[in-house]
């Protein structure tokens, strides 16, 4: 048998994250955030001062990435090049300079392979865009999680504001807007549900019932 994956794609602020990483404490299963991987990546090519869309230099980058996802201890980190940089990945300008590498299509391809060393036994949920239609063709589970756009501003303005960050709701409106706009119409691995998924909508819901409703499902295919 192969080694059993979830996947949950959706757009930015649907709760992805959180919900992935509960399903993987659940199952005892690997985690992959390949949202991570293309935020490395941006972080990579500011340091390296390369353009946006210089596919050119960036497809090698992303090849020969030097990237460690370090899970012991009480708080996964992410090292790049020797450098902690679990916080500086998750700004909003990282995630916008992200967004624009990843529409690069040798730049998905280049990091195909990386993404697909997470299957591990005894299984793996996986956190992105195309986890479900292109990573993980196979999958067993594939959940599209969604949610209003002002939902999703409200949700990351309540994270970033307890952080203790500066925020402008109507501007994390526009930029969460922006990036859907991206994503979705994007040549290569647009964001859409993978046509065997399971469309869960949270704008109504708290991350106990997203978290509920993604297990029933699971437990009734394992
Ligand atoms: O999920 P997260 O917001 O961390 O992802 C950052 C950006 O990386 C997304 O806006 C998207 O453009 C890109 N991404 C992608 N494919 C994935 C995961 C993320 O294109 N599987």
């Amino acid at each position: 048998h192969p080694i059993p994956v979830v996947t949950v794609d959706g757009p930015s602020g649907a709760g992805k994250g959180t919900l992935s990483s509960l399903l993987a404490e659940k199952l005892k299963w690997h985690f992959l955030d390949s949202g991570a991987i293309y935020r490395v990546l941006a972080v990579a090519t500011l340091h390296h001062d390369l353009p946006n869309d210089d596919e050119e230099s960036i497809v090698p980058l992303a090849t020969g990435l030097d990237v460690s996802f370090e899970t012991d201890g009480d708080k996964p980190r992410i090292i790049l090049e020797g450098e902690d940089v679990t916080d500086d990945i998750r700004t909003e300008q990282v995630g916008s300079v992200a967004s624009k590498v990843a529409a690069l299509p040798r730049v998905r391809e280049a990091l195909l392979r990386r993404q697909r060393a997470f299957q591990q036994s005894p299984g793996l949920v996986a956190d992105g865009r195309d986890m479900g239609t292109v990573v993980f063709p196979d999958a067993i589970i594939k959940i599209f999680l969604t949610a209003s756009a002002e939902a999703r501003a409200q949700r990351r303005y309540g994270q970033l504001k307890a952080k203790g960050m500066d925020v402008n709701i109507a501007r994390l409106l526009t930029d969460i807007k922006a990036r859907d706009e991206r994503d979705t119409h994007r040549s290569v691995a647009p964001l859409i549900p993978a046509e065997d998924a399971i469309i869960i909508d949270s704008t109504s819901l708290d991350i106990e019932q997203v978290f509920e409703k993604a297990m029933e499902v699971i437990s009734s295919r394992l």
